[in-house]
């Protein structure tokens, strides 16, 4: 129910004019919502909404995917396959090689050609091991080495919570070797 009512608020909060305006690919009168990139008007049923909280893991959010509402065309063209390549980035990060700072026994060999990644105020432990993956896979790499976590206790109104801060360094293994050990 609260779920409904916070996308409906949201929707409310993505209409841009209220002039009525004729949906540029339907036709309806009264498309309150305008494409991102070409500006077209559309209507509701005609918009396709970009969820930011399920790109979360970016740095940097690319222009084209900075706004909420967009056509069908400019979605597929500009939106759609750097949504895929981020999906594609995620399952990537999932299967990173990870080696603790306690590990260096195992990873004294690894060569550390990078300076380290770091990320902060993430929510759990497991959320900073794949946020930090998913940095070194964005830079082309399979694998984190040295990875140390430090949690801390911060307020959060009155309550205490805890906040993850982490640093790893970006590595290649070669998986296949490992498999053959
Ligand atoms: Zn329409
Ligand atoms: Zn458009």
């Amino acid at each position: 129910m609260i779920e409904a009512l916070r996308k409906a608020c949201y929707v409310v909060s993505m209409v841009v004019s209220t002039e009525t305006k004729e949906c540029f690919i339907c036709r309806k009168s009264k498309s309150p919502f305008k494409c991102g990139l070409c500006e077209s008007a559309l209507c509701k049923s005609c918009s396709q909404f970009l969820n930011h909280d399920e790109l979360s893991f970016l740095t940097e959010i690319p222009k084209d995917l900075s706004h909420d509402v967009y056509c069908g065309p400019c979605f597929d063209q500009k939106v759609f396959p750097q949504v895929e390549a981020y999906n594609q980035t995620m399952e990537s990060a999932k299967n990173v090689f990870v080696y603790y700072k306690a590990q260096s026994k195992e990873t004294r060999l690894m060569k550390r050609s990078e300076s380290p990644l770091q990320v902060n105020a993430c929510a759990d432990r497991d959320e900073t091991v794949l946020r930090l993956a998913f940095l070194a896979v964005k830079l082309g790499f399979n694998a984190i080495i040295d990875v140390d976590l430090v949690s801390k206790k911060v307020r959060d109104g009155s309550y205490k919570i805890l906040t993850w801060n982490g640093t790893a360094v970006p590595a290649i293994v070669d998986a296949e070797k490992l498999n053959r050990q």
